[in-house]
């Protein structure tokens, strides 16, 4: 690891200030704000991210996970993901949610790791993680060397000739189906983004993972009430039974009345570039009866522009077998 200066922030508009003096807040950043650590510090070791200035965050009051007026929940960026999972009105309103959380990481980890952290983890991609390697999302214009190399756990959807990277959280499968906002507060004030417009897909800019800006800090992400009778839930298929990131996941969440799909929303995970919100999918289920017919139709839609590499291929057919599973268990009565 490299020499770096460290920075306790003591209040958000000397976290915001610091970064501000960034060029970039995306891969290359010269001021990174810390959380929990799990990813910056593992990234700076293997000098993947070689910040010259640090910015601890963890002094800040952004932990508190609270009711909004209008029934939805407000969550802490620095609220740690063990806290979320385990809270009760998150088990209960955003079921999907706590399920993904528990699925993903170790207990260990989940302890440190926090909401905002987890929101700007970077992939797995080992040539990204290993700077013998070309890399554009790492050194932008050196190559990539997955595309002809080892991409057996990378994406399928949303991919470009210049990176094919997977988005790994499980966290942010689960936010995007539940249709959350990001809270953003930077130098020029505060924005509300929804989840759906705050991650790029790679292009030709694949350094460029968010729609972040020298500054911004996350202050918190906000979900709206949930519908009166709807179900969520978080599917997760990987090699071995924890410790693992995803293959392929699915986030649903899901009202079905009088026999009819009244409303539904899709996430798929393991497979896109970004958390991939499924909306074809979600219009093929949109006023259909939930039947294993329609969920295979869904799954065809969600998968109908997916790009396999040399290695993914079985991705295709595996996402769509999750999407059909975690429809049916989500129909199912409790
Ligand atoms: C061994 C291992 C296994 C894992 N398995 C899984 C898994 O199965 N599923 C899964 O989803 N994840 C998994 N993870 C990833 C883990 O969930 C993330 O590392 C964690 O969520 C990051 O949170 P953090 O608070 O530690 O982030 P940090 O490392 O502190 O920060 C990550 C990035 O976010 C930025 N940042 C942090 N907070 C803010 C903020 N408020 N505003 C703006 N920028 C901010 C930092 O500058 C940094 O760039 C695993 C990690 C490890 C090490
Ligand atoms: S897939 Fe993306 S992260 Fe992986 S080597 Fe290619 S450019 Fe780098």
């Amino acid at each position: 690891m490299e020499a770096f200066r460290f920075n306790r922030a003591s209040t958000l508009n000397q976290a915001i200030q610091s970064a501000a003096q960034s060029t970039t807040a995306q891969q290359g950043a010269e001021v990174r704000f810390v959380a929990g650590g799990t990813t910056l510090i593992d990234l700076m070791k293997l000098r993947v991210e070689r910040p010259k200035e640090v910015v601890d965050i963890n002094g800040l009051a952004l932990d508190r996970i609270e009711s909004t007026p209008t029934g939805g929940l407000i969550i802490g960026a620095l609220a740690h993901n063990s806290d979320v999972a385990h809270h009760a009105t998150v088990q209960r309103d955003y079921a999907v949610l706590s399920q993904a959380l528990l699925s993903g990481a170790s207990p260990q980890l989940r302890n440190m790791a926090t909401t905002g952290g987890n929101l700007l983890q970077r992939t797995r991609c080992v040539y990204f993680r290993d700077t013998a390697h070309a890399c554009n999302k790492r050194e932008p214009g050196t190559g990539c060397s997955a595309i002809d190399g080892h991409n057996r756990m990378l994406a399928i959807l949303g991919t470009s000739k210049d990176c094919i990277a997977t988005n790994p959280s499980d966290q942010n499968v689960a936010l995007t189906a539940l249709e959350a906002t990001i809270q953003v507060q930077g130098t020029k004030g505060r924005r509300s983004i929804p989840i759906n417009a705050f991650y790029l897909l790679p292009g030709s800019t694949p350094q460029r993972e968010t729609v972040l800006e020298p500054g911004d800090i996350i202050t918190s992400v906000t979900l709206p009430a949930p519908t009166p009778g709807s179900h969520s839930l978080y599917l997760k298929l990987r090699d071995r039974a924890a410790y693992e990131f995803a293959l392929a996941s699915a986030a649903i969440v899901i009202k079905v009345d009088n026999g009819k799909i009244h409303f539904a929303r899709v996430a798929l995970g393991g497979v896109g570039t970004r958390p991939w919100r499924s909306l074809e999918a979600e219009a093929v289920l949109q006023g259909r009866a939930p039947d294993t017919a329609t969920f295979r139709n869904a799954a065809e839609a969600a998968l109908k522009d997916a790009r396999p590499a040399s290695e993914n291929g079985f991705k295709v057919e595996l996402s769509k077998r999750c999407l059909v599973r975690a429809l049916t268990m989500s129909v199912q009565p409790a």
